[in-house]
């Protein structure tokens, strides 16, 4: 028998921090007490650039080159649009409304950055980047990408006009996502209109939780605001928004890693030594070259 899932926490975003000069984010975990490295398992962290406007700018905004390895980047835009490079020789644009899926795995180099043309202009910027790990098994898998336009999302249609749900990655009522993941999660988008009831439901021990990117929704009856992240509890397996403005909502849910953590910088790994190694290694240039 399926139980309601209760809330744990609704977390109010943390002061801002930039990441270069282009990313303004909200570090929901594993910055708060709350959720740490571990609560929200397998999704490591999550930094959130809520809404903001960029004035023009020529020379676009950014990260430079860094590395990365031992997890998964998944950045998902909502307002503006994102560019990147990497030291395989792969770049690319994240548009409004999509999502890229990159593996590092064992390792890559990478700068991103405000695309160009949304530079050039300026104006409303609004990302998550969501941080997967990958159990140790798949630490060590080849880089790799999956560029998740947002026509290439399932679509859940509510009854009745009060919207849909973007499946990313996982299933929703029978709808798949396009994303391959190493471990089980579900990734939705929920774009709703005022008044809608979306009920969810995912295994009771799948940590879950979701952020509220636009609008204001109830979550089990607690009413939460918009720029808020609601953790839910692992004591039954179903819950249910509802929307009391037009919302979107990022809602997560995954089976947990239950492996040591030891995390420093752009690496997540199990061990220390794994650390040193991928510091050695981008040092030896195994990651390999990418210009500034
Ligand atoms: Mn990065």
């Amino acid at each position: 028998m399926s139980s309601q899932r209760s809330v744990e926490a609704v977390i109010a975003p943390p002061p801002p921090h930039m990441v270069g000069d282009g990313f303004r984010v909200h570090n929901f975990f594993p910055g708060t007490k709350q959720i740490g490295k571990t609560r929200m398992s397998p999704f490591f962290m999550l930094d959130y650039g809520s809404k903001i406007d960029f004035s023009p700018k020529d020379e676009p905004r950014g990260v430079g080159v860094h590395p990365h390895a031992g997890f998964e980047t998944v950045t998902i835009a909502y307002h503006g649009k994102v560019a990147h490079h990497d030291s395989a020789g792969n770049s690319g644009i994240i548009g409004e409304g999509d999502v890229q899926w990159m593996t590092a795995g064992l390792g890559l180099l990478h700068k991103e950055y405000h695309e160009e043309e949304f530079s050039k202009k300026g104006g409303p910027f609004q990302m998550v980047q969501l941080w997967v790990n990958l159990p140790a098994k798949d630490k060590k898998t080849k880089p790799k990408y999956q560029e998740i336009t947002n026509s290439k999302m399932g679509r859940y249609n509510l009854p009745g006009e009060k919207g849909f749900v973007e499946v990313i990655a996982g299933e929703y009522n029978g709808v798949k996502g396009p994303a391959t993941t190493f471990t089980p999660i579900h990734a939705y988008n929920a774009r709703l209109k005022k008044d809608a009831k979306l009920d969810l439901s995912f295994p009771k021990e799948y940590n879950t939780g979701l952020l509220v990117i636009e609008g204001n929704v109830k979550v089990n009856g607690i009413n939460v605001h918009a720029d808020h992240f609601v953790l839910l509890k692992n004591d039954g397996e179903d819950l249910s928004i509802e929307t009391t403005e037009d919302s979107i909502i990022l809602i997560l849910s995954g089976e947990p890693i239950n492996e040591p953590i030891v995390a420093y910088g752009p690496f997540v790994m199990n061990t220390w030594e794994e650390i040193e190694k991928a510091i050695d290694d981008v040092n030896a240039g195994k990651f390999g070259v990418l210009a500034d």
